[in-house]
């Protein structure tokens, strides 16, 4: 129903009238195994803003929302997801929910933004997430307040999540996690990116791996579910080994930690420079020099091999990598997962480079899809039009458009 009482206006024209939910903040991004969930925009921005990898924020000023504008939000979302469900007929699930948010859209019931909503009633209604970059880094009475409302407004969610910064969650109390885990914050994304103090210190992550082991830590003792993501190729070439080896120790000392029913997840998230962060400004210097595909998979291999006495699951969701098949459970699947990484590495040089680049188009997914002679094609006239012809044009043209993904 329209607040003036005159109904929507369905005469053909763009005329909206009154919208009957109220519009709510989003921020820009949450990890791709959040793409379906619920948003709820806690901090604008990052503290920090200082990683030389990151376009993400910069240039944006960071601030604490308050209690009351956050919690105004979610009471949007959850008049949105009533509307979006009115509009569907009753139903608003699936394909429904998708329908239903257009209709009430058409009709300037909700606002755009809702749009999320939809998808999140699509899925299921199973996941929310707190943005944006350090939403544990408020009062932990503020977040477990946030916390409890989402779980109220939405009680068919299984999960909660955020993203923490390694050295906000390290600085925490164990009674103020714990206090934000018996909210319903059920997970934390923290940004390991690498567990070498030389490159964080290169990179500017603002941390150090003696508090990433503590931050993990911490977080498994407080009930969450703990992700980290490592960014392979972030050590630059010369750095590759370092990387690993301080990566790794962190992982170890981590998982180690880990309750047998909530093991760590290690998620990578493959290095790409963005053309205007400070990475790219010493990467057009030549201080650094971002590993190319190949390289980057003997990187991993290498990674594996490091933890492959722990126990993790590692997920490999993001859309810059090369090989999403690198997903298992360590220790038990360590001899596939490196075998994925071999299979790619035995391939003749100038098939490793059109892989790359198929990767890189979105015309192969797995490393089967070679297979298939259409893909393929589709490939070799991308290399063309790209005036890639020897096997190093064509790898540097798949890195050239791995740094436009980010
Ligand atoms: S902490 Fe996260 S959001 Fe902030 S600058 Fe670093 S990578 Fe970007």
């Amino acid at each position: 129903m329209n607040t003036d009482g005159k109904g929507p206006d369905r005469g053909g024209s763009t005329r909206y009238l009154a919208r009957v939910t109220p519009e709510f903040e989003q921020g820009p991004i949450r990890p791709p195994s959040e793409a379906q969930s619920l948003l709820v925009r806690v901090v604008r921005n990052c503290p920090w803003n200082k990683c030389a990898f990151c376009p993400v924020y910069k240039r944006r000023k960071p601030s604490s929302r308050p209690t009351e504008d956050v919690l105004a939000d979610i009471d949007g979302m959850a008049a949105a997801a009533d509307e979006i469900r009115r509009s569907a007929g009753g139903v608003g699930r699936g394909d429904d929910a998708l329908a239903g948010f257009r209709r009430a859209r058409r009709d300037g019931a909700v606002p755009g933004e809702a749009a999320q909503v939809a998808l999140f009633r699509a899925a299921g209604g199973r996941s929310a997430f707190l943005q944006d970059a350090d939403p544990c880094a408020v009062p932990a009475a503020k977040l477990a307040e946030i916390v409890r409302r989402v779980r109220e407004r939405f009680p068919g969610l299984e999960r909660v999540t955020t993203y923490a910064r390694a050295s906000t969650l390290a600085k925490r109390s164990a009674e103020d996690l714990r206090m934000v885990a018996e909210a319903g914050l059920s997970r934390v994304h923290v940004g390991l990116e690498t567990g070498s103090d030389e490159v964080l210190a290169r990179v500017k992550k603002g941390t150090t791996a003696a508090q990433q082991i503590d931050a993990g830590r911490k977080a498994l003792g407080a009930g969450f579910e703990l992700c980290f993501y490592v960014m392979p190729g972030l050590g630059g070439r010369d750095g590759s080994g370092e990387h690993v080896r301080g990566t790794a120790e962190v992982i170890r000392a981590v998982a180690g930690a880990a309750p047998a029913e909530r093991p760590l997840v290690v998620r990578l998230r493959t290095t790409a420079v963005a053309p205007g962060v400070p990475l790219w400004e010493e990467h057009e210097a030549g201080r650094f020099e971002l590993p190319d595909d190949v390289e980057t998979a003997r990187e991993i291999r290498a990674l594996l091999e490091a933890v492959r006495d722990s126990r993790l699951l590692l997920v490999s969701d993001h859309s810059l990598n090369l090989l999403p098949e690198l997903e298992g459970e360590l220790p038990g699947d360590a001899e596939r997962l490196v075998g994925v990484v071999d299979e790619f590495l035995a391939l003749p040089e100038d098939e490793r480079a059109a892989f790359a680049l198929g990767r890189r188009i979105g015309a192969y997914w797995t490393l089967a899809d070679r297979g298939d002679p259409g893909r393929r094609a589709v490939v070799e006239r991308a290399a063309e039009s790209l005036g890639a012809r020897t096997t190093q044009e064509i790898l540097a043209a798949a890195a050239e458009l791995r740094s436009r993904y980010v």
